[in-house]
């Protein structure tokens, strides 16, 4: 009878160690990466034994096959024979010990590792899909506004103060709105399968950004050419592809002073892969800088000080949508004289199937689209 509190402390720990077990994230994977350990051990323990056993085996058994050779034969060679076979063995069962040791770490390696990163995982899918519900519901309320204050620019009665006021309020509306596309954006990376693919010809989505960004462009007189070839189709999404040269030609219209100059060249690689150019005359990146700018809310602080540009997130979304097209980007720059950045993306698919399978890509000949001399080039 006077173990019953102790009994029902004991209950009351073991049932509150199963709850924070189910509930707590973290003690959850504190655990599991114990217990795998100790089973690691186990496991390597076991080898060993298992290892040593049958190296024992296979010498007293090499040891017996030889001392009976050498009473039947009584010859001079079999204490040699004995310390050959001996070597052969014990070499033999080190490199399978090795072996299976080296697998079973390097598997459970990747267990673990997997185990703890999970929690990190859960928590950044999750921070994302939070950013992008956010960035959703405060869109419509913008949208309204930014009409509202539009329809109230209508009024030819509105003094200058009020129509400049109004005005800037657009524009900040307008940086607000790319900031939660930017943000849209990534939570849409949570789930990339969803996104639909097709052959996007990488012309007609320059000039739609351009268009776009007329506006900008022409206030700070900026000189923008485009140069294209003549096939300039990739496979991808249009919406995340528009967005890819979007943020690229507006770094470069932000980060160039008036009457600089913003060249877009869209043309195929050597492998036929189409690469996508947008060259400034700006302000440029320092080495350092560099480093860094694809990371999520990285600012230079020259863009800082400047207040132009958005919230850092443009480059960060970009590197992550030419991921998700299998394409690469380089960026070169020189500051003071101005940055280069290419985008490389896989060409469009001449046949496009049902399935979703890499092998469905087909090759394109360029011999149909340039002229011998381009094709020399490459
Ligand atoms: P932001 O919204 O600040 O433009 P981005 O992620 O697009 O964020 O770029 C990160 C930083 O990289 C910018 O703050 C700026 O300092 C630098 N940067 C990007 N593009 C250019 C460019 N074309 N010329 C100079 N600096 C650039």
């Amino acid at each position: 009878m006077a173990n019953l509190p102790l009994l029902k402390q004991f209950v009351e720990s073991v049932t509150a160690f199963a709850r924070k077990y189910k509930h707590d994230l973290f003690f959850r994977t504190e655990l599991n990466v114990i217990v795998l350990q100790v089973l690691f051990t186990t496991l390597i323990l076991a080898l060993v034994a298992v290892g040593f056993s049958v190296l024992y085996k296979d010498v007293s058994t090499n040891l017996l096959v030889g001392i009976m050779t050498g009473i039947v034969a009584s010859g001079t060679t079999t204490s040699a024979v004995i310390v050959e076979n001996l070597e052969y063995l014990k070499d033999r069962n080190f490199v399978l010990i090795a072996a299976a040791i080296t697998l079973t770490t390097a598997i459970f390696g990747y267990l673990l590792a997997r185990l703890t990163l999970a929690p990190t995982r859960n928590a950044l899918e999750s921070q994302k899909l939070f950013i992008g519900n956010v960035a959703h519901e405060l869109r419509t309320p913008l949208s309204i506004i930014k009409t509202n204050t539009e329809v109230t620019l209508f009024d030819e009665t509105l003094p200058k103060d009020a129509r400049d006021t109004l005005t800037s309020t657009v524009e900040e509306l307008d940086r607000i709105s790319d900031i939660i596309n930017n943000l849209l954006s990534l939570n849409v990376l949570v789930r990339p399968e969803k996104i639909p693919f097709d052959n996007v010809d990488m012309g007609v989505v320059a000039d739609r950004v351009l268009a776009h960004l007329a506006g900008l462009t022409e206030r700070k007189k900026l000189t923008v050419t485009v140069e294209r070839s003549e096939y300039a189709t990739v496979w991808g999404n249009l919406t995340a592809l528009e967005q890819i040269v979007m943020n690229l030609v507006k770094n470069a219209a932000n980060y160039t002073q008036s009457e600089g100059v913003i060249k877009v060249r869209i043309t195929p690689d050597y492998r036929g892969h189409i690469v996508t150019t947008v060259e400034d005359s700006g302000i440029g990146i320092s080495e350092e800088d560099l480093l860094h700018i694809f990371e999520p809310f990285y600012r230079a602080d020259s863009s800082r000080t400047r207040g132009s540009g958005g919230s850092g997130l443009g480059l960060a979304i970009v590197s992550e949508l030419v991921k998700l097209h299998h394409g690469s980007i380089t960026i070169k720059s020189s500051p003071g004289h101005g940055t280069s950045v290419a985008v490389t993306l896989p060409c469009g698919r001449i046949e496009k199937e049902e399935d979703n399978d890499d092998l469905q890509q087909v090759s394109v000949d360029f011999s149909k689209y340039f002229g011998p001399q381009k094709q020399d080039k490459a």
